[in-house]
């Protein structure tokens, strides 16, 4: 294909996007994170973000940033195998082992290379892979990538236990992964992880869990799901948990048995082939996991403005989902629909995004509110009284 003829193709994808109402745009905060952000000179309330705890623009995590810098350098200067581990990350990974209470952890730039990890590297030819239809994309393409190396890959209708027990009965691979979000980024459901945990037991499975959005929000202390559920820091279990949500910085870890874990260093690829974080942000989430392990006030607000939130929405013509977490999903349906309610919304100084998709299955375009604990409760009153207007 010449180079015109490509460009005519990738220009008429993007019309049909764009006819389709699922042009993507990004919008370019003038401000910090936070409760109120400005957008074009406008200030709006925040419901967007997954800065679940109010950390994202915390003080002291950002002095202790600026610190680690001044101390540590701007950058790693390489990979984590070559010369980028410092003193820094090493001190960030025992802090999270000793918090999650796994015996290891080995930590990432991001939750995406994280998960890119995990899967190919544990399945590969011979292994199977399952995973709940609703994972995260991250997730989603791990799993195409054991699917190239080799592994059977299968997909369960979410949160159907009875099917994903027919899959590993009828499996006769050699090492089995079961893997699935803890909680849902769209929906914000929760994964039966007690009874994923019998079934991995029962036909010897790994459990791989994405604790993306109960890292730091779930569970005594913040520790995430499996505290949450008060299930053991078992041998089969591999915990991935990001740094960029609750945690308000950014990276992310995964968390298992010694063995696990320094296979995973032996063997993972987007861990070996990319350069280590800046060890200021390890500085930071130092920092981050302090407040995080005294934050039972924070928590507490956060789930009482989930509370009120939900109590105040109650009755609208939406169809809000049955979620528990910060991930509080309106269900408008129809993708224009869904888009002028989010429109109409941030006329009146809210952002409060819709979420259309491939995102989301079809016919369930949503606005995804996502409560934090910096928000008031007038923040929480705004909100409902807005959408009660446009109901
Ligand atoms: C955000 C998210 C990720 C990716 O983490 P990043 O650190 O943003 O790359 C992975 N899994 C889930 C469920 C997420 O919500």
């Amino acid at each position: 294909m010449n180079e015109s003829r490509l460009n005519t193709r990738l220009a008429a994808e993007l019309d049909e996007i764009a006819a389709a109402g699922l042009a993507r745009r990004r919008r370019v905060l003038e401000s910090p994170c936070g409760r109120i952000v400005t957008v074009d000179g406008k200030k709006v309330l925040n419901f967007a973000s997954n800065d679940y705890l109010g950390l994202a623009d915390n003080r002291d995590i950002a002095q202790a940033m600026a610190d680690g810098a001044l101390r540590w350098g701007a950058g790693s200067g390489a990979a984590h195998l070559v010369s980028g581990h410092l003193t820094p990350h090493e001190a960030l990974e025992q802090a999270l082992a000793a918090f999650t209470g796994f015996e290891r952890t080995l930590t990432f730039s991001t939750g995406y290379l994280a998960n890119l990890a995990v899967t190919p590297t544990f399945a590969g030819r011979g292994d199977a892979v399952f995973a709940d239809k609703l994972n995260h994309a991250s997730l989603i393409d791990a799993m195409q990538l054991a699917k190239a190396n080799g592994a059977d890959v299968q997909r369960y209708p979410h949160g159907d236990l009875a099917a994903l027990e027919r899959l590993l009965a009828q499996s006769t691979a050699q090492n089995k992964l079961i893997v699935t979000d803890s909680v849902f980024s769209m929906d914000g459901d929760l994964a039966p992880l007690p009874l994923l945990y019998q079934l991995a037991k029962r036909y010897d499975a790994w459990l791989v869990i994405d604790d993306a959005h109960a890292f730091g929000v779930l569970g005594p202390h913040g520790q995430g799901s499996l505290a949450h559920f008060g299930l053991p820091t078992a041998q089969r279990i591999l915990l991935m948990g990001t740094l960029g949500k609750a945690a308000g910085v950014g990276g992310a870890f995964v968390a298992g048995s010694q063995l696990a874990i320094d296979y995973l260093l032996n063997k993972g690829r987007s861990y070996i082939f990319t350069t280590a974080a800046p060890p200021a942000i390890a500085c930071a989430l130092q920092k981050s996991l302090g407040i995080i392990r005294h934050g039972d006030a924070l928590r507490a607000t956060l789930f009482a403005r989930i509370a009120q939130l939900r109590e105040g929405l109650a009755g609208l013509p939406w169809q809000l989902l049955p979620s528990a977490t910060a991930i509080q999903p309106l269900i408008v349906g129809d993708n224009e629909a869904a888009l002028a309610l989010s429109r109409a919304l941030w006329e009146k100084g809210l952002w409060t995004p819709a979420i259309r998709p491939p995102t989301v299955p079809k016919g369930t375009a949503r606005l995804r509110i996502s409560v934090s604990a910096a928000h008031s409760e007038a923040d929480i009153a705004t909100l409902i009284n807005a959408l009660k207007e446009f109901a």
